[in-house]
């Protein structure tokens, strides 16, 4: 398992619900949680390690030591309340920030792994996190959100990330789509 990079398709795959929690989902929620900490990372997605199912992880203070470590299974961000400007990064565009407009508040309905339902209103990083997580699992990233004057001052990174994709994919890093998509479908009849 890795974590995958803009563009990767699987970053633009639209991700069905879980429904059903198994041992390797536990395994492969402990592996993402090692990622995102050598990542130095707050929230992971499945999509960015190329899973196309509904769940996202975070810990707030990106240490295992500190902190708490939370599971989201089929996200549901609602009740949005204030607008808030604030700087984002992702591990799937690394080095790239931007400032990215949304609501200050929200609430978040999933489950945790144990089946526990989460219903809370989260604010500040919390709420940041959890929307930009749950906008990976729409297929959705924060650059698609920045203002069109700040995507402009991106479009040099985003072509290097695009060369450094493409180089890949030629020298077989990387699967053709064809594969990609077969292979996401593989879990979804799993999983979804
Ligand atoms: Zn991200």
């Amino acid at each position: 398992m890795e974590i995958i990079t803009y563009p990767h398709p699987t970053l633009r795959h639209k991700s069905k619900p879980i429904r059903r929690v198994d041992t390797a989902l536990r395994e492969i929620v402990r592996e993402m949680f090692k990622l995102m900490y050598e990542a130095r990372g707050v929230g992971l997605a499945a999509n960015q390690v190329d899973l196309p199912i509904r769940l996202f992880i975070a810990n707030l203070e990106a240490d295992p030591e500190k902190g708490e470590e939370m599971v989201f299974i089929n996200p549901v961000v609602s009740m949005p309340k204030g607008t808030e400007e604030n700087e984002e990064g992702c591990l799937s565009l690394p080095g790239l920030y931007g400032n990215v407009v949304r609501p200050k508040k929200v609430r978040i309905n999933a489950y945790n792994l144990q089946g526990e339902e989460i219903n809370t209103d989260v604010d500040g990083l919390f709420s940041r996190v959890v929307q930009h997580e749950t906008d990976h699992l729409d297929g959705v990233l924060f650059i698609d959100r920045m203002t069109e004057s700040a995507k402009v001052e991106i479009e040099g990174e985003l072509d290097v990330f695009e060369t450094e994709f493409n180089s890949r994919r030629e020298t077989g890093g990387i699967p053709d789509n064809d594969a990609i998509a077969a292979r996401l479908n593989d879990w979804e009849a799993k999983y979804c």
